[in-house]
């Protein structure tokens, strides 16, 4: 049952949002988290794959929601051949169904009121100031009132939009996906590898992975680049891809969907409303992971938006404390990984081939992030002027 009013009131119940609606329960605040869909976790719209010690401060990792340890990492070129990488980390494939529920789970359970089947279709607003949602349920309009309103209403995110942030992502910084969860008939995998495959014939301007759940299941997707020049969509180019792959194969599943590779958006907050995860495009630029970016993004924004709640205080001026928060910690990386993209997806097949094929020489206990950069500038000079930058901000010799 819903209330009238409340502190805060959170749309969109993926990672980003049922982080922040437990986090805002648990330091004090009365919360309210609709989720459009009738079954939260469902339809699932992801590879599942997601770093381990980046997710436990958000939530203990429990098999029931885990289908694969990763170890390593396998990046294939089209030619076959490939360079075994270690993960940062170690990597998880879930079962996200399981998982958003449970996140949903915790946060009802720290005392947040969660309701399925009810979209926000509207914003309500006094002098500009975001005072509340208008929702839908059942057929019925609502106006519920709140202190602020957290998006987190994932890719397509409306709620930004209302609000005047800019949401929209230009083409050419656009992933679009496909995928199928296969079931692989008389062709086992290795449980413990991720793969990754790259080059313009396969997924132009993106990659292609298989994530397994276990030996004989796996989530095969790619994204191309939304100003994709080759011929054919993504789901064309997985088909091709599933064919040369894993003739035979039976799909269980088929998922579509778009991914801004951005970077965060500038403003990430106006009077009475903040914006994290997918709404406010915080997915890595190169990868489009973003999960547990969502998950870090809620516990910055819910930090800040305790305060100005307490306080009576929640103007963008005071909110945008969180806004500066994101983008002191990830710009400089993120803007690397996005520069990065764009470098390897101005390579051409050859160029990527010969790539993989020097990596693919090294020892995997050569593989240092160090040696394999040394090795690659050898062979390939072009390299290094890209790198600088990456090494300047840190992100590959840490
Ligand atoms: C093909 C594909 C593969 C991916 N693979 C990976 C991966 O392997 N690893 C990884 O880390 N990331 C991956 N991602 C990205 C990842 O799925 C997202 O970054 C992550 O789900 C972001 O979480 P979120 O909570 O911000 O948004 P979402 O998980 O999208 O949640 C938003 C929620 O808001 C709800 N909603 C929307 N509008 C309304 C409304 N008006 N009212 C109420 N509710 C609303 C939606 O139904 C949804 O449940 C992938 C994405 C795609 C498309």
């Amino acid at each position: 049952m819903m209330n009238a009013s409340y502190d805060m009131i959170v749309v969109g119940a993926g990672p980003a949002g049922s982080t922040a609606a437990r986090l805002a329960a648990e330091g004090g605040l009365d919360v309210l988290l609709i989720e459009k869909h009738q079954e939260i976790g469902s339809p699932v719209r992801c590879a599942e794959a997601v770093g381990q010690e980046t997710l436990r401060p958000y939530i203990v990792p429990d098999e029931r929601w885990i289908n694969a340890h990763i170890d390593l990492y396998a990046i294939y070129n089209s030619a076959g051949d490939s360079v075994v990488v270690p993960p940062t980390e170690p990597t998880l494939v879930l079962e996200r169904k399981i998982f958003d529920r449970e996140l949903a789970y915790l946060a009802a359970q720290a005392g947040c009121t969660v309701q399925a089947k009810t979209s926000a279709v509207g914003l309500l607003r006094e002098h500009e100031r975001v005072v509340g949602v208008r929702i839908e349920q059942r057929g019925q309009i609502r106006d519920i009132r709140a202190k602020i309103v957290i998006a987190a209403d994932g890719t397509e995110s409306q709620v930004a939009r209302w609000a005047g942030l800019k949401t929209v992502p230009s083409l050419t910084d656009y992933y679009v996906g496909a995928e199928f969860l296969l079931s692989l008939r008389g062709q086992a995998i290795d449980p413990t590898r991720c793969q990754y495959h790259i080059g313009p014939t396969i997924a132009p301007g993106g990659y292609a992975w298989v994530f397994p759940k276990g030996r004989q299941m796996a989530n095969v997707g790619l994204v191309v680049s939304g100003e994709n020049k080759g011929n054919g969509s993504a789901y064309a180019y997985l088909e091709q891809f599933v064919q040369r792959v894993f003739p035979g194969a039976s799909i269980l599943s088929e998922i579509t969907g778009g991914i801004p590779i951005s970077g965060a958006l500038k403003r990430l907050v106006t009077d009475g409303l903040m914006v994290i995860g997918d709404a406010a495009h915080q997915a890595d630029p190169l990868t489009a992971g973003g999960i547990n970016l969502a998950m870090i993004a809620a516990e910055m924004a819910t930090t800040v938006a305790i305060k100005a709640v307490r306080s009576g205080d929640v103007s963008a001026n005071v909110l945008r404390a969180y806004e500066s928060a994101w983008h002191r910690r990830f710009d400089d990386q993120h803007n690397a990984l996005y520069r990065m993209r764009k470098f390897f997806s101005g390579m051409d097949e050859q160029q990527i081939n010969g790539l993989i094929k020097t990596a693919s020489e090294l020892r995997l206990d050569e593989m240092t992030p160090k040696h394999v950069l040394l090795t690659l500038f050898k062979s390939h000079p072009r390299l290094l002027l890209e790198a600088t930058t990456l090494i300047t901000t840190g992100l590959i010799l840490k």
